[in-house]
């Protein structure tokens, strides 16, 4: 059986540290690290999503606020909004939330975003500053938290054969380049790969972000493989991974659950990039 990569347990210690560090901050800044939620509608997955970020972000003792535009709100309303955030000096950090209205261009919406605040690193200068590890750049919290729980568990990623499923610009895509960046050899697989159960069954370390309820059974993973499960997806009011757990664990050496696996981690990171971003708009005087 595998070994479980409790996510709740690693979350909880990483959101003692970076609490600390944002009342060092605030003290020294008189300022709370602050992130806004912008979305347009009121789709239950995104008032869902909200409500789980204004937790994490009240209990820290961080700053949360809602900006809701009607359902029906274009571009330019969406632009308009993003550029009275970036000009809000007690906003920090500003989360998109997607599915953008029908209609609504969402590159010109994520490139009005000032890249100091895009704490979930899909502006492009924050993109290919991690594509090209130069100078500061945000990356999205979803893969940090992926890196955060291999490193936290010892999992060796230097040279081992990683392979990310999914190649979305806000999990697959970042995780393939953390991945890489740590000298792993990455394989990335997607909808139009040919045979992937021939390729899931190499990896040392095995990604999943495709939201896809039990896409990788058992016999798609190698035996002591280590198996970070992205998915979240509702079957019968019950949330499952992309990962069918059952199957996967008896093969696997190790294996993030779902819930409280990847999900409490990516909170925690989405308070540190928060940190970070009040940090880097503070100026340089760190504490
Ligand atoms: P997207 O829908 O943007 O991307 C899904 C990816 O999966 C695409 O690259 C797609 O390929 C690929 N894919 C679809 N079907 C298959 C298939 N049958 N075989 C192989 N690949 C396939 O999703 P996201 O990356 O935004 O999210 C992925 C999952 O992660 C979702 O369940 C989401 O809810 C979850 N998520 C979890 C977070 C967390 O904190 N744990 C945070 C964010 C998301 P193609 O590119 O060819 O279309």
């Amino acid at each position: 059986m595998a070994m479980l990569l409790d996510g709740r347990a690693l979350a909880k210690t990483l959101r003692a540290q970076i609490q600390a560090e944002a009342e060092q901050w605030s003290q020294a800044s008189g300022q709370i690290p602050t992130i806004a939620l912008l979305r347009a509608g009121s789709d239950q997955a995104l008032l869902s999503h909200a409500r789980s970020v204004r937790r994490t972000f009240e209990r820290a003792g961080f700053g949360f606020q809602e900006v809701e535009l009607p359902a029906g709100s274009d571009t330019e309303a969406l632009v308009e909004e993003v550029r009275r955030l970036n000009a809000d000096p007690g906003v920090h950090g500003v989360l998109i939330q997607e599915p953008l209205p029908a209609g609504v261009d969402q590159s010109t919406v994520v490139e009005a975003l000032d890249p100091i605040k895009d704490v979930d690193g899909v502006h492009p200068l924050n993109a290919g500053r991690l594509l090209q590890q130069r100078g500061r750049y945000h990356v999205s919290s979803t893969p940090l938290g992926g890196i955060a729980i291999l490193e936290h568990y010892d999992i060796p990623i230097q040279g081992a054969l990683a392979v990310v499923v999914g190649r979305s610009d806000i999990v697959g895509k970042p995780m393939a380049l953390l991945l890489l960046h740590r000298h792993a050899t990455v394989v990335v697989c997607h909808s139009r790969t040919r045979d992937l159960a021939e390729i899931t069954r190499q990896a040392d370390i095995l990604c999943v972000a495709v939201g896809r309820a039990r896409l990788i059974t058992g016999d798609m993973v190698k035996p002591g493989a280590t198996v970070i499960d992205f998915g979240i997806n509702f079957v019968d009011g019950k949330l499952v991974g992309d990962v069918d757990f059952d199957t996967v664990a008896e093969k696997a050496g190790a294996i993030t659950p779902v819930p409280g696996g990847t999900g409490p981690v990516t909170a925690a990171m989405l308070l540190r990039n928060t940190l970070q971003a009040a940090r880097w708009q503070w100026g340089h005087h760190l504490p």
